[in-house]
């Protein structure tokens, strides 16, 4: 379903985005940069709402690769339900997290969870009927939540139109020379949705095409050579 309407909306931004309204559009010119070097990014790599949610409580301080292997192994395991974690042990469980590591704080985190879940009948049709700002605020609630997880959740699983802003996405920015280097996640959040299509399938793929760029090009040392960016970043010459 994400990747169907995905395929419509890159098909959409593909087309050009860099004006508006004939004024320049910096995130427009910065997603077509993107897209045409990486292509669609297709995230969430989640079949399944509550996989989803497992894969953002476990990407906290470790790679996404780890987490890929944990989310493999609990499905192999047939734990990968809100029921079942809702009954493993911490026994059985902390073996399978522990390569996520903070395996303790995860298993608490995914119980936080599981017992929010169920104040909405494990259906996520009930929670989702809130509008955005009320869900997002019960998200942040939850033990282990953070705005950026709260807004993974909004935008992949719940279809919000809210702009991941994590760090690699205020790195980038603020190496364009768009934003403060201390901005901060509200701010470049903000700063995002006010130039780019209120959709959350064109703001999702915005945040995995950075995710790409940053493990590429765009690390805590960059590798400026062929970045797609140069032409327009500030940074690559004050970095060399
Ligand atoms: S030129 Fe270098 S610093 Fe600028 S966006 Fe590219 S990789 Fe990042």
């Amino acid at each position: 379903m994400i990747h169907n309407r995905l395929r419509v909306k890159v098909r959409f931004l593909s087309e050009d985005q860099s004006s508006v309204n004939g004024e320049s559009n910096d995130v427009g010119w910065l997603f077509q940069q993107l897209l045409s070097r990486y292509g669609p990014q297709g995230w969430w790599p989640a079949s399944e709402l509550f996989e989803l949610v497992v894969g953002a409580l476990l990407t906290q301080n470790t790679t996404w690769t780890q987490v890929e292997r944990v989310i493999a192994v609990l499905r192999q395991r047939q734990l990968l339900t809100i029921d079942a974690i809702r009954h493993v042990d911490d026994q059985t469980l902390w073996p399978l997290l522990r390569p996520t590591g903070y395996f303790r704080v995860k298993t608490q985190r995914l119980r936080a969870m599981v017992q929010f879940l169920g104040r909405f009948n494990d259906d996520w049709r009930q929670l989702f009927q809130y509008d955005t700002d009320h869900l997002r605020q019960l998200l942040l609630q939850v033990n282990g939540i953070g705005p950026e997880t709260a807004d993974c959740i909004l935008c992949y699983g719940a279809g919000r139109p809210l702009f991941v802003a994590d760090r690699y996405s205020q790195r980038l920015l603020a190496r364009l020379g768009w934003i403060q280097d201390n901005a901060g996640y509200d701010a470049t959040q903000h700063w995002v949705q006010q130039r780019f299509p209120v959709d959350a399938v064109a703001l999702g793929e915005l945040h995995a095409l950075i995710v790409r760029h940053a493990k590429v090009h765009c690390q805590a040392t960059p590798r400026c050579q062929d970045c797609c960016c140069g032409g327009r970043c500030c940074a690559p010459l004050a970095i060399k």
